[in-house]
């Protein structure tokens, strides 16, 4: 260790895949890091998110650089972490159409038709396009994903982890000094980092510098029967019940052991 340039003590707020992966990687780099979760690691969003990655579908956007480099970070990731084996992580192909719900024996036959439907749907496909292929698009279990990289942090670099419910950052000067957890616990910083998903701006010190608001979306986790049947597909349809109304807009993300049914609310 350098004496003269000793690494930066960071503490990081918030265990969710962003607070993650920002302290394996300050961790990596040499930086000491606390990492303070006030539940449980990926407890929130980050453990019961799609999974799903794109390369490509934010180009022409402010962000497509970073989501560029992140689906292949995750890629390179997946390679240094046995990611296929140990969070889920594979490409996938990913298609949308309309389907009605049907009870019909007709809409099976109908639906694989379309050799871009997966065979496992059994409803009438309309109009399938693929919009993702298995080099645009992949899929990891998110709290797996979360969960590995914080092993390997707390393990190999040192990251240590602490549970309790930040209350204030301490900043002196227009510097972070410090932060305060719940109980009066304080933990010294040379830089502090604030990951704490639509609980960020909860934080006094957050409204003079901007606003972070969640968008509320509900996930539905299914059991397969058969996890051998489930093809590496992510689906995004407009789906109509049988009963009439308003088309609903879910998502697929059928992983190895398990189905995310993601929806936005309105
Ligand atoms: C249903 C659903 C499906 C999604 N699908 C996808 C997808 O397929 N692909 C994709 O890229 N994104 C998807 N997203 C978005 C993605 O999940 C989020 O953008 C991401 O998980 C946000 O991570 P985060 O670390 O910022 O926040 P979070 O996961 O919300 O983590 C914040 C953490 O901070 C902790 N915390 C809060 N307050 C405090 C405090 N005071 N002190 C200490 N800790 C605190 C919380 O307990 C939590 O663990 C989906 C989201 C949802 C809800």
């Amino acid at each position: 260790m350098d004496a003269q340039n000793p690494p930066k003590k960071v503490v990081v707020c918030g265990g969710g895949v962003i607070g993650v992966c920002t302290a394996y990687f300050l961790s990596k780099k040499g930086a000491v890091v606390t990492l303070i979760e006030k539940s449980s690691v990926a407890c929130a969003a980050s453990g019961k998110a799609g999974g799903f990655l794109a390369l490509d579908w934010c180009d022409g956007g402010p962000v497509s650089p970073l989501a560029r480099a992140s689906f292949n970070l995750h890629r390179s990731l997946a390679e240094e972490l046995n990611g296929v084996e140990v969070y889920g992580y594979r490409p996938v192909t990913t298609v949308s159409f309309s389907i009605t719900e049907s009870s019909s024996s007709l809409s099976g036959q109908l639906a694989t038709k379309a050799s871009s439907v997966p065979s496992w749907v059994d409803g009438p496909a309309k109009g399938p396009r693929t919009i993702g292929t298995t080099a645009t698009t992949a899929q990891v279990h998110p709290q797996l994903f979360t969960k590995t990289l914080l092993s390997k942090a707390v393990e190999e670099y040192g990251v240590e982890v602490v549970i309790g419910k930040l209350e204030a950052v301490k900043v002196v000067e227009d510097k972070a000094e410090a932060v305060v957890l719940e109980g009066g616990r304080e933990i010294e910083a040379d830089a502090v980092v604030l990951a704490l998903g639509p609980w960020t701006s909860k934080l006094s010190l957050m409204d003079s510098i901007f606003r972070v608001y969640g968008l509320k979306a509900h996930s539905i986790i299914l059991e397969p029967k058969d996890p051998g049947a489930i093809t590496a597909h992510a689906l995004f349809l407009s789906y109509s019940p049988a009963e009439g109304g308003k088309p609903l807009d879910p998502e697929v993300y059928p992983r190895p052991t398990e189905t995310d049914l993601g929806c936005e609310s309105a």
